[in-house]
């Protein structure tokens, strides 16, 4: 009961994180500041990383310290409840949400590059078989600067530029459709991020797809496929079920027609499950022709799940097979492994 009332208090509340320059311009003004501390203000929300008022040291200081008393001022930035580095570079961050509820990021540097892999809600509902977060229940879905505080803490601990973004946290990105369109804004425009280098991934939610399309945002959309068949696709993807495969490539292709983009085909390669070499020639047959990319990802293992992850050899035959068939495929190597293995699993060490 508690944790519901904070919940519904923290997303009225429309903490200052998450607003563009005009309205913050606007909220100074209605502090009695002059307009120009507006552009001070976003300055030092979205490039400096502040976290409350009292840090912006540009700001008069009988001004900062009423804020203090004052929670309609709150910055609306998350605590940093865990940090980890792996061996290869990958920093794993566990966050702590105003009502406590606790969210997963990760910051994956690659030679110029600083991704980050985003969280839209906290858990996820789709109970998608193979995946930790799946296997969590689900609690909430994310405010909108909840969503873009994971990548100013990013840029902040990490010291970097962050230059990309993958909302393949925790969560379904579709079901959470306004805050993450909103959230996917402020990372643009206010954090600087292009949208050509942020990637929303998807399981497939009816309607969402062609309406994601309308919002003609130049980001990739990629959508977690699994299997090439209705059948092999409803046995580990329980939503599968209310939207069928066919379905699913309709409102894709639908996508292509309308952004001109093509799609990234996420497919996560289960030993015995759907990594044959005629699984292979199936998926070939399933998107030949259309605009798109698959990236095959090797299971990674998760606790409670009993799957194997395929051979290297298993791999390499999937991978020739697409490309037979001119297919563009490339193969994820997921880091940031050994310590707590895929996405979603340190959470689940924390806060069951
Ligand atoms: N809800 C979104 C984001 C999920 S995470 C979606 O379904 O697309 C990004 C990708 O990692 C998805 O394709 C997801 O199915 C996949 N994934 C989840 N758990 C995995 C695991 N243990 N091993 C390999 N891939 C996994």
């Amino acid at each position: 009961m508690t944790a519901n009332m904070t919940t519904n208090k923290t997303t009225q509340d429309l903490p200052l994180l998450g607003r563009s320059l005009a309205e913050l311009s606007e909220w100074v003004e209605s502090q009695g500041q002059p307009r120009y501390r507006g552009k001070q203000l976003h300055e030092w929300l979205y490039e400096k990383s502040a976290r409350s008022i009292g840090d912006i040291t540009v700001f008069p200081k009988s001004w900062r310290e009423q804020f203090a008393l004052n929670p309609s001022a709150e910055v609306g930035r998350s605590q940093i409840y865990l940090h980890k580095q792996t061996r290869d570079g990958t920093e794993k961050f566990l966050l702590k949400l105003a009502d406590g509820e606790i969210v997963e990021t990760v910051g994956i540097p690659t030679s110029k590059r600083l991704t980050v892999c985003v969280s839209t809600q906290v858990g996820c509902p789709m109970a998608c078989d193979f995946c930790a977060t799946g296997k969590g229940g689900f609690r909430r879905n994310l405010a909108k600067h909840e969503i873009i505080d994971q990548v100013l803490t990013v840029q902040e601990v990490m010291q970097q530029r962050v230059s990309h973004i993958v909302f393949m946290g925790m969560g379904e990105p579709l079901l959470n459709y306004d805050n993450l369109v909103g959230a996917i804004a402020v990372i643009n425009k206010d954090i600087g991020i292009g949208q050509r280098n942020i990637t929303v991934s998807t399981v497939g939610i009816p309607n969402q797809i062609p309406r994601f399309a309308e919002e003609h945002l130049q980001v990739t959309l990629a959508v977690s496929l699994h299997a090439p068949t209705q059948e092999v696709r409803a046995q580990v993807i329980p939503s599968a079920d209310r939207y069928p495969l066919a379905a699913l490539m309709n409102d894709c292709r639908e996508y292509v027609d309308i952004t001109g983009r093509r799609i990234s085909f996420e497919y996560t390669l289960l030993a015995g499950v759907n990594d044959s070499p005629e699984q292979a020639e199936e998926l070939a047959n399933l998107i030949r022709g259309f605009q798109s990319h698959v990236n095959l990802i090797p299971y990674n293992p998760v606790d409670d799940a009993d799957y194997k992850r395929p051979s290297e050899r298993a791999i390499q035959t999937f991978v020739r097979i697409l490309e037979d068939y001119k297919i563009a495929v490339s193969v994820r190597r997921t880091r940031g492994l050994e310590a707590d293995a895929a996405c979603g699993q340190l959470r689940g060490q924390h806060a069951r």
